[in-house]
């Protein structure tokens, strides 16, 4: 039996974490983690160092990514967990998302510029870091260079869903989001689903499309759900035949409040997303008792 706590749903320094794939997996060992998923946004590059580490640790590893999709005019966040990485079609999306985060970067980029803001500079920062570029290294470089006093504020400012600097990536349709995590091999999980700004009836729309796609699980305990949703989105899970993942959305240890693998329990009532589908490639050693 697998001990430890489980998490899927992680970032590193591939996407928007602070650390390394390898420094991932150091932090999950210490945290007590028997079971973890990296799941990066838009970007696989870091699995094969965390697959390396976490078989060293003894930790079952279950290689993931956390897809751009819209929805609605929503962006709207799936997790692939148990893909299988160098899946043709996958591999194209994942080209395309990144063009798309590098023209969205350099067009957030023009429009701090013509604010006043030092956009060529902050577009320099923003390659110049790891990881695919997303708003939060943005953020980061706006806080650096003293534009705003923290991440928080150059959200709220510039970078947020209608504020001024906000560009629209084009995402993929829900759709072709999840049929691709299917046809990698993996399961798609709806991340987040309390995070969205959505009416309940347009949620229940927006699963009815996940689960028509192809979906076959909610994120229901997450670190970016808060607990207070974890029954509700447990019962919506069930009355569409999915099954509930757990994942904290670790982005690092200096979001203090947001920690690996401390997260509340799922509830009773709902399958757990590894019963219900096979999320790791290996065998042998921890990987195969991560299924009861
Ligand atoms: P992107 O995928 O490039 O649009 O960036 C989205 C990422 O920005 C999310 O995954 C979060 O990590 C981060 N983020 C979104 N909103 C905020 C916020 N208000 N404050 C800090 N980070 C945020
Ligand atoms: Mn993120
Ligand atoms: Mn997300
Ligand atoms: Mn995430």
């Amino acid at each position: 039996m697998t001990s430890g706590s489980i998490d899927l749903h992680t970032h590193s320094n591939c996407s928007d974490g602070t650390l390394t794939p390898a420094g991932l997996i150091a932090a999950a060992a210490t945290a007590g983690v028997g079971t973890l998923s990296l799941t990066d946004h838009d970007t696989t590059a870091g699995l094969e160092e965390a697959q390396a580490a976490a078989r060293r640790a003894g930790i079952a590893f279950v290689p993931g990514v956390e897809l751009s999709a819209s929805w609605r005019a929503q962006t709207i966040h799936v997790l692939g967990l148990g893909i299988d990485p160098q899946a043709a079609m996958l591999r194209a999306l994942l080209d395309a998302q990144a063009a798309r985060r590098r023209r969205r970067v350099e067009e957030m980029c023009a429009r701090l510029t013509r604010i006043g803001l030092p956009g060529e500079s902050l577009l320099s920062a923003v390659e110049a870091a790891p990881g695919i570029p997303t708003r939060t290294h943005l953020a980061a470089a706006l806080t650096a260079g003293g534009h705003v006093r923290g991440p928080d504020e150059a959200f709220r400012r510039y970078l947020a869903a209608g504020q001024c600097a906000h560009v629209s990536a084009g995402w993929p349709p829900l759709e072709a989001i999840v049929t691709c995590i299917v046809g990698a091999g993996g399961c798609a999980v709806l991340a987040h689903p309390a995070r969205y700004r959505l009416s309940a009836g347009a949620r229940k729309l927006l699963i009815t499309a996940f689960t028509s796609a192809g979906g076959r699980a909610l994120e229901v305990v997450s670190g970016g759900n808060g607990a207070q949703h974890a029954e509700g989105l447990a019962t919506l899970g069930i009355k569409f035949g999915l099954t509930g993942s757990v994942g904290s959305d670790f982005h690092g240890p200096e979001q203090a409040w947001n920690p690996l693998g401390r997260l509340a329990k799922l509830p009773d009532s709902i399958t757990p997303v590894w019963r219900g589908a096979r999320l790791t490639r290996e065998h042998g050693g921890s990987a195969e008792s991560f299924f009861p």
